[in-house]
């Protein structure tokens, strides 16, 4: 069913306690944790704990846990006293992502280029 958990999803398994993870914040519908092949000093994923592959679908069918990933992408921010930063959804594998599981990346640090690669 959609949002429920899948039992051969990575991400889920961090949610649910099952694969260790660095956690940095954990609210009743998030977990922060920092991505284990980090991009910039500060790189951190939020995730929401409801599947959905990605934040497409997250937003259309489940628009408040999408809005609490926002939320947390700031507080997390804050929490790592980063003045600039930057959020990416890799959103499709032709975007980069690898993981099918909707997560935010806050990547900060150190200067950003624009356009992206
Ligand atoms: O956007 P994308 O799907 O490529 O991002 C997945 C991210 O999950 C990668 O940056 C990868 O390093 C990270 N990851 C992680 N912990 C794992 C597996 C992947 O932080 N156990």
């Amino acid at each position: 069913m959609a949002g429920e958990p899948q039992n051969d999803c990575l991400f889920c398994k961090i949610a649910a306690g099952h694969i260790p993870a660095t956690i940095v914040r954990e609210t009743e519908t998030t977990v922060a944790f920092r991505d284990i092949n980090p991009q910039a000093p500060t790189h951190i994923l939020v995730i929401p704990k409801v599947h959905y592959e990605n934040a497409a679908t997250l937003a259309a069918e489940a628009p408040q846990a999408a809005a609490d990933v926002l939320r947390e992408t700031a507080e997390v921010a804050a929490g790592e006293k980063l003045d600039s930063y930057r959020i990416v959804f890799n959103t499709g594998s032709g975007a980069g992502q690898t993981v099918f599981h909707a997560h935010a990346h806050i990547l900060g640090g150190r200067g950003m280029q624009w356009p992206p690669g």
